[in-house]
């Protein structure tokens, strides 16, 4: 299946041999509210939706944009744009007006999908103001979907290589960039996911991340290429979707590292010896650094395996780690690069480094986006033998296992010299008083650059003041030309909706002193 041109050759091929397997699983508040969608389901419905679509005028190429949560209406919306060959832009639900309005002005879309009111906020109200500067079709796609007889659809598109995806990254470093790509490349990305992973036709995953994610497509890759189903939840809270995980006893669960930290807050207010979640074998994620004590944590106190990976709008999965691999390599790096996906560490001038020597990381393979929507932002973002330049660092290791070190963007320059964040914060996680922490380069008129570590406290800490933590990061050996100058304890570090990511920018802009 996995040679599959277009994603809708991959629901045909799927639904054909196993039509009655569930493919999508929706957990409600009330198990009552539980719907399920089979493979055959998922095929049969989103054809109908297509040639609703169809007539409102929607052909192949026409560019949709839709805002809708995690949902299986949302997947049929999405895969009958797939059977049309449309493009399509998702959008996440918690984005508003600023976020929205840009997404809809750069991607030029004629239609936007949205639920209406959807907790609490009026998502067409937004739209229909939108739409007087824009000129594009507003829609409801929440519990009715456009519906038709698909005997007047077109044949499906017979190429896998033309831009149907407008991703939106995420917006950590500046204004997101509109990611193009092709059917091929979610297909290549959700294939190298099943199988680092180790899945079969046996498991059952879950989607607590917005379908509207990279992840959810590709995710949905997966559960067609291995015919087994994932468990979508609307409205992700914990602890009140832990009976839906239990419910439907979910195998896989995934997100990223504030997930795992949730899902431990969870299980630590059990007895001793009670999982939280029984049938749960593999916590997988990625998309976020990860602190080696979380994989520890998880492993020892969840009962179950933990596997994290390194993955981009632009390249959906680069990495991941292999559930029999070792504890060191599971906790310290970011794992294998699947058959096919090149990696390259390399200098400034693009020059291949040795393993062992942190470079910036770039990358080759079917699963890299074909470039941004903007051709300002796509010149020089491949290098002359067409890797992506990715922004971020790190090293390839002897074993092949890849360990990233941090982003171009997030090296703080001292007085010329270069300082790691991520090494800071590594050495912050492991002090008990410190729940979470971010570590930033703040504008200074002397140094260039001066380091501000910004800390979340666990409830009852007590109140760490910068000589304690400078002294703390002094006896773990931290150079002095590293020591943090300006220490601020936050509530809570600001983070994005969709992986949880904190957002430094803010951090930046806030703690940045005249
Ligand atoms: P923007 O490009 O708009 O600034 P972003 O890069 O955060 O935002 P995403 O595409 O969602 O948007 O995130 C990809 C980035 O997340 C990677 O380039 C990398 O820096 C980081 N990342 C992904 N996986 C990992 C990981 N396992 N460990 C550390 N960082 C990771
Ligand atoms: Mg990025």
């Amino acid at each position: 299946l996995g040679a599959s041109r277009t994603l809708w050759e991959l629901i045909e091929r799927r639904a054909a041999l196993t039509p009655e397997a569930p493919v999508l699983i929706q957990s409600a508040d009330d198990p009552a509210d539980d719907k399920t969608l089979t493979f055959g389901g998922l095929r049969d419905r989103a054809e109908r939706v297509a040639a609703g679509l169809y007539a409102m005028g929607v052909r192949p190429g026409t560019v949709v944009a839709w805002q809708l949560p995690t949902r299986i209406e949302t997947a049929l919306l999405s895969f009958a744009l797939a059977r049309i060959g449309a493009v399509q832009s998702p959008v996440i639900p918690f984005y508003r007006d600023r976020e929205v309005g840009f997404a809809l002005r750069e991607s030029k879309a004629e239609f936007f999908a949205v639920p209406g009111v959807w907790r609490g906020f009026d998502h067409t109200t937004m739209a229909r103001s939108l739409a007087e500067q824009g000129r594009f079709t507003v829609f409801e796609a929440y519990d009715e979907l456009p519906d038709g007889d698909p005997a007047v659809l077109p044949a499906p598109p017979a190429d896998g290589t033309s831009v149907r995806w407008i991703y939106w990254t995420s917006g950590t470093t500046s204004d997101p960039k509109g990611v193009l790509h092709t059917d091929r490349s979610l297909i290549a990305g959700g294939s190298c996911l099943a199988h680092a992973l180790h899945l079969t036709s046996s498991d059952v995953g879950s989607m607590a991340f917005p379908f509207a994610h990279i992840a959810g497509p590709d995710y949905t890759v997966m559960l067609l290429l291995y015919g087994f189903p994932a468990v979508m939840f609307e409205r992700f809270a914990l602890p009140d979707s832990l009976d839906g995980y239990r419910r439907h006893g979910v195998t896989v669960a995934g997100g990223s590292t504030a997930f795992y930290s949730m899902f431990l807050t969870q299980q630590r207010q059990l007895p001793p010896g009670e999982r939280l979640i029984p049938t749960l074998r593999l916590l997988a994620g990625g998309g976020a650094p990860k602190p080696p004590e979380i994989y520890h944590a998880v492993v020892r106190e969840m009962g179950c395996q933990l596997t994290h990976g390194y993955g981009m709008t632009e390249v959906p999965m680069i990495t991941m780690g292999a559930p029999d691999d070792t504890a060191e390599n599971l906790a310290t790096t970011e794992g294998l690069p699947p058959d096919g996906m090149r990696i390259r560490v390399t200098d400034a001038e693009g020059k291949e480094l040795p393993p062992g020597t942190d470079g910036e990381v770039r990358l080759r393979g079917e699963a890299v986006c074909q470039g941004y929507l903007d051709p300002g932002q796509s010149a020089g973002v491949f290098d002359a033998d067409g890797f992506l330049i990715t922004g971020d660092l790190g090293h390839v290791k002897e074993s092949g296992h890849l360990v990233l070190t941090g982003r171009a963007k997030d090296i703080i320059i001292r007085k010329g010299e270069n300082i790691s964040a991520k090494e800071i914060e590594d050495l912050l996680h492991q002090h008990p008083a410190v729940g979470d922490a971010a570590v930033v380069g703040l504008p200074d008129p002397e140094r260039g650059e001066r380091v501000c570590a910004v800390l979340e406290q666990p409830p009852g800490a007590p109140e760490l003041t910068l000589a304690a933590v400078t002294s703390y990061l002094r006896e773990e050996g931290l150079a002095t030309y590293k020591l943090p100058e300006q220490l601020e304890v936050v509530e809570a570090l600001p983070r994005n909706e969709t992986l949880r990511k904190v957002l430094k920018y803010r951090l930046r802009e806030r703690f940045s002193r005249p």
